[in-house]
């Protein structure tokens, strides 16, 4: 147990509540909406992903397909799955697993996909729409155009979940990578926070931490972020996953020291982690229903 004052952020309540609304959405359509997802080799970590994907996916009522290919696949080869699941008029989604395989450049394959059917965000177009302040397609905003991705999404969730006010607030993220950090500085801008980005060369991280009112890190430093670099009643949205020596997953940030003195703080496991794979399904189905308006 954590001696606490801040309280937890459950990404595991907000997920489910999350998979059943888009489980209802489903239910509800004249369709069923199609999620592929792609796995190259048998990376151990990201064959748990998949699996958890396809079950939860399956269990919101999507028909899911996962393609699993050699490690030896070649780069074309990959690509040419790609353009066939792009042309699948019952493939809503792709999903290519992410690391790939030494061998093969994940630019090209991911320059690859349709983006219509992009629900992890990451094509140049859904990357440049969102970073240009293009509103974010989900359930609740069916005319948004740019699918941001799930990791992020799932964060701003967790994010409202606290009810706090974004508008006018300094925001800090720590990371800039195209997966996780900047795309949630995107999203927390189109919030009108006032945001700063951090990075490995940032100076002084420690005094930048201290200023903010939202602190999101997405590093991939295990507990880097120390109790005396929050805020007094800041939120703490960590997104790292980090499993360390003793076999323990631990996040970003030094959960126990930074819950004594945040005002709220995602758990690791237990916080953003549950997040990506229910917004992965809000993302297939808002597609689906975008696609074929
Ligand atoms: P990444 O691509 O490795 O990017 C890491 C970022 O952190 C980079 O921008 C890097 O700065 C910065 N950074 C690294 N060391 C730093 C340091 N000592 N001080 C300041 N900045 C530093 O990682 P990512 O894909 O964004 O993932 C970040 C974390 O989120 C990882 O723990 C990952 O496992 C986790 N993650 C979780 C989920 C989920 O489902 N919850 C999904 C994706 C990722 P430079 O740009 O200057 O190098």
């Amino acid at each position: 147990m954590l001696a606490a004052s801040a309280r937890l952020i459950d990404g595991r309540t907000v997920a489910a509540a999350l998979r059943r609304r888009v489980a209802e959405r489903v239910a509800a359509l004249a369709f069923q909406p199609g999620l592929a997802v792609v796995l190259v080799g048998d990376h151990p970590a990201s064959a748990v992903y998949v699996r958890n994907k396809d079950r939860a996916a399956t269990e919101a009522g999507l028909a899911v397909q996962t393609i699993r290919l050699a490690a030896d696949t070649t780069q074309p080869a990959l690509c040419a799955v790609v353009a066939r699941l792009n042309a699948d008029p019952a493939v809503d989604g792709i999903l290519v697993q992410l690391p790939l395989p030494a061998h093969i450049d994940p630019g090209v394959v991911i320059a690859t996909l349709d983006p219509a059917k992009d629900v992890d965000g990451l094509t140049a177009l859904n990357a440049g729409r969102l970073a240009a302040g293009h509103p974010v397609l989900s359930l609740d905003a069916p005319d948004g155009t740019a699918l941001a991705p799930c990791t992020p999404r799932g964060a701003m969730k967790l994010l409202g979940e606290t009810g706090i006010a974004l508008s006018g607030v300094r925001a800090l993220v720590l990371g800039r990578s195209a997966l996780v950090g900047r795309p949630i500085a995107a999203m927390l801008l189109a919030a009108d926070a006032t945001v700063t980005m951090a990075h490995s060369r940032t100076r002084d991280l420690a005094a930048e931490c201290r200023r903010a009112e939202v602190l999101v890190a997405a590093i991939g430093r295990p507990e880097m972020v120390r109790g005396d670099w929050v805020a007094p009643g800041a939120v703490v949205i960590d997104v790292g996953i980090n499993r360390v020596a003793d076999g323990r997953l631990v996040g970003d940030v030094d959960t126990a020291a930074c819950a004594a003195v945040a005002g709220a703080i995602t758990p690791v496991p237990g916080g953003v982690g549950p997040m990506t794979i229910a917004c992965l399904l809000e993302n297939t189905v808002a597609a689906a229903i975008a696609r074929r308006a």
